[in-house]
């Protein structure tokens, strides 16, 4: 192939990159002492990503994927053991639903336009680099799944990621910095700080060089984010209700609800945190509850034991988050077999352990008279987050009810709320779902700003 000037401008430029990125500050695959050296890193290694092929992109995200699966069992040991949050079991089975369907490069797509006068295109660009904040809830799903889709949009990160989880968050920065540079790509891909904090966030939110920031956590930093004069987008906090009414097939959506809401302990924020059930079969409803689904029904004396440990001084109690039912029981000194796997009661909807995001496995039943009632309350319980919201129904227009009243990112009919992130569900998978910015399920198309190429009276051939 004889070689022409645009391509030894390209040999230039990525050669002249390279040579910027040895000058940049060094860190241990990504893992930098000051925010403002990780960013200094991230902004070089992007002039490097910015003029690699998809292909070479693709290449990148096809080994995050392969060491995602192939460390899924560490990542999973590691997030238990440094958040005490979580299921070694679940989180094994979300770190491969991160490597299998976590869109990557072919979420970018061109749009063409042409007529009489000419030709158009709108191509998907990259922002640069992205400042990510991320949670202790899913911290290694979140940094994996985060990067691929801000690599396939052409863009370098810079995480801060919750200091609880930064030992995990640090595994899994340096795996992604490992496979782009198998792959012949930068060192320093995605960058973040050893002790992330308040300040090091601030840093990130006001830094010249982050023009894009993706927030995946409760109110307060989705504020923040979003007061930062920056682009932000906000996944922020949920409340999911699981609405049930009388048409449904009532032993099937107890299994389904309580698959969903104890899903890695209840960890993620699309997971079902309680039900409102139709009066006519509320009692058929906890009896399959019950009596097939592992849950253990608490009485008035037991539930405010609960709120004791769980509301500590109305406050959400961390040691609590994410923890199993029988650690839950066994901290308000009741004993019950393994095979338990969820907390039940019926109460009302202003319930301290109903209307609160947990984050636990207990599911408190609303009781309401009809399906009218079943709404007005899910609508109550959610909170205005619009996040995600579940029903269980045969009857399509009440579904279709349901989900205009809701208004929420997610919606899963008739199934666990897993299936929203394509276990047993079609779904791309995400772990930073922009329910108050409104992006929905965001993916590599969202961490791209969208431009428009004109071609003034040519190229339409037709
Ligand atoms: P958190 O809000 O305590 O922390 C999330 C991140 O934000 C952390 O990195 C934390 O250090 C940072 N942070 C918190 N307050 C901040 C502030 N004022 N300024 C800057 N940074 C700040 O949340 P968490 O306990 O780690 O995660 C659980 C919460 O996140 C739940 O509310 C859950 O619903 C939500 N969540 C939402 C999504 C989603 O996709 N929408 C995904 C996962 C978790």
């Amino acid at each position: 192939m004889p070689v022409n000037e645009n391509m030894v401008q390209d040999i230039v430029q990525e050669v002249l990159a390279k040579m910027q990125i040895a000058e940049a500050p060094t860190g241990k695959h990504g893992v930098f002492t000051d925010m403002n050296d990780a960013i200094a890193a991230a902004k070089k290694s992007q002039k490097i990503l910015r003029n690699m092929t998809m292909d070479q992109k693709e290449k990148i995200i096809s080994n995050i994927r392969r060491k995602t699966k192939e460390n899924a069992e560490i990542f999973a040991r590691m997030g238990v053991e440094e958040t005490g949050m979580g299921n070694v079991g679940d989180k094994i089975l979300k770190h491969h639903l991160v490597a299998e369907k976590t869109p990557g490069t072919e979420d970018i797509k061109t749009e063409a336009l042409s007529g009489d006068r000419g030709l158009t295109l709108v191509e998907m660009g990259p922002f640069g680099v992205i400042g990510a904040i991320t949670p202790c809830t899913n911290p290694s799903e979140t940094v994996l799944c985060n990067s691929m889709g801000m690599i396939a949009g052409g863009n370098t990160v810079v995480f801060n990621p919750h200091p609880a989880a930064i030992k995990t968050s640090i595994y899994a920065i340096n795996l992604v910095n490992e496979a782009s540079l198998e792959a012949g790509g930068p060192d320093n891909i995605v960058c973040t700080v050893e002790k992330p904090t308040l300040e090091s966030s601030n840093v990130m939110m006001k830094h010249k060089d982050i023009p894009l920031i993706a927030a995946t956590g409760g109110p307060g930093v989705v504020t923040a984010v979003l007061s930062s004069g920056k682009r932000g987008i906000g996944a922020g906090a949920g409340n999911p209700p699981a609405l049930v009414d009388e048409t449904a097939d009532i032993r099937k959506a107890a299994e389904d609800i309580v698959n969903g809401c104890t899903f890695d302990n209840n960890l993620p924020c699309i997971a079902e945190k309680e039900i409102v059930a139709v009066d006519s079969i509320a009692d058929e409803l906890m009896h399959y509850l019950v009596n097939e689904q592992g849950c253990y029904a608490v009485n008035e004396d037991e539930q405010q034991r609960l709120i004791d440990v769980v509301l500590a001084n109305g406050k959400l109690n961390r040691k609590c988050v994410g923890r199993d039912a029988k650690s839950l029981l066994g901290m308000i000194g009741i004993n019950v077999p393994s095979n338990i796997r969820c907390i039940t009661f019926e109460g009302a909807k202003e319930h301290p352990l109903i209307a609160t995001e947990l984050m636990m496995p207990i599911l408190g039943v609303v009781r309401v008279k009809d399906f009218e009632a079943g709404v007005e309350a899910a609508l109550w319980l959610e909170h205005g987050n619009r996040h995600s919201a579940h029903i269980h129904s045969k009857n399509v227009d009440r579904i279709t009810t349901y989900a205009k009243a809701l208004d929420t990112a997610i919606l899963v009919k008739n199934g666990p709320s897993y299936a929203a992130l394509g276990f047993g569900g079609e779904s791309i998978c995400t772990f930073t779902i922009a329910s108050r910015t409104g992006e929905g399920l965001t993916s590599a198309s969202t961490f791209t700003k969208r431009r428009r190429c004109v071609m003034s009276d040519s190229l339409c051939i037709r």
